[in-house]
């Protein structure tokens, strides 16, 4: 698959560390040959993502803050002097206070209510009408997701319900942008222990109860979500778009969830 991605070039939003999924999806498509461009959250992460896009012969690392307009725009506008023309985008990005992220649906606040969405799902929309200005021959756009949008996860709470409209979101940019070959899917995850995913309560539980209960009985790695990436984000999946492809090994497919794991 060396050259599946060669001419390419993508901008990979929401890399914080080599823990992130956005560094699995990242060494996919430079290792396919992508010419990459990174976006991150606040000074602090720079000195962590510089050395990452280095490592994959990247020097362009932007500043981005998903809720300001004005730094999408600047962000898009630094790309577009720099490339001109952009094949892909990949947003993996989400956010939530983590006081939240335990205990009950029904006690979330208007004001985290309103931020999730809006870092969490707006962001993605954001994105995408930026991205399309720079997509004149096609492009990819790929965001990520998890089961707690379809089905209740214990401490997922506002956070299901933000993935619940990304993924509606992704439904309604696949028809918008179809019409100029830009295709639109999402990757939905099994856990992963990740920044973001320390924020969630139990977390170490529900991924064994994931390792336990999926067909593959095991947990997915950064790198499983990169190689799917890769098929989303390349012309193998030329013929697909609205998607949301589960890389959870098989876990969303069991009816019968009965763990049987004597040391949770
Ligand atoms: P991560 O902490 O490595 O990445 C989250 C990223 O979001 C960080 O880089 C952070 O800087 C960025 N971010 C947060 N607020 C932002 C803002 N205002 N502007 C710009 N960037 C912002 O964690 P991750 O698990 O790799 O998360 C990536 C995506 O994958 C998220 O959408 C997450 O919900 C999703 N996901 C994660 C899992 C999991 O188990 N880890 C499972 C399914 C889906």
């Amino acid at each position: 698959s060396s050259q599946l991605m060669a001419g390419k070039r993508g901008l990979i939003m929401g890399l914080a560390n080599d823990k992130s999924i956005a560094w699995g999806i990242a060494k996919a498509c430079a290792d396919a040959g992508a010419e990459l461009a990174f976006s991150y959250q606040g000074e602090a992460l720079k000195k962590r993502v510089d050395p990452l896009a280095e490592q994959l012969g990247s020097n362009i690392v932007l500043p981005c803050d998903v809720s300001d307009e004005a730094s999408i725009d600047a962000l898009f506008a630094e790309l577009e002097a720099k490339w001109g023309k952009l094949d892909f985008v990949v947003h993996a990005i989400g956010f939530s206070d983590k006081n939240e992220l335990r205990g009950r649906y029904v006690d979330t606040s208007r004001s985290n209510f309103q931020m999730t969405m809006d870092i969490s799902v707006f962001s993605f929309t954001a994105v995408a009408n930026r991205a399309e200005k720079m997509m004149s021959e096609g492009g990819s756009l790929l965001t990520l997701t998890y089961y707690g949008a379809e089905q209740v996860m214990p401490h997922y709470n506002v956070m299901g319900v933000a993935k619940a409209a990304l993924e509606a979101s992704v439904k309604y940019l696949a028809e918008d942008l179809g019409k100029d070959g830009i295709r639109v899917n999402a990757i939905s995850a099994g856990p992963i222990k990740t920044l973001a995913a320390s924020g969630i309560g139990d977390f170490r539980y529900i991924m064994k109860w994931n390792e336990y209960n999926s067909p593959l009985r095991r947990n997915v790695t950064t790198d499983d979500v990169g190689k799917s990436a890769l098929y989303l984000l390349s012309d193998l999946s030329s013929g697909v778009t609205g998607e949301n492809l589960h890389v959870d090994a098989g876990y969303h497919v069991v009816g019968m969830k009965a763990v049987d794991a004597p040391d949770i």
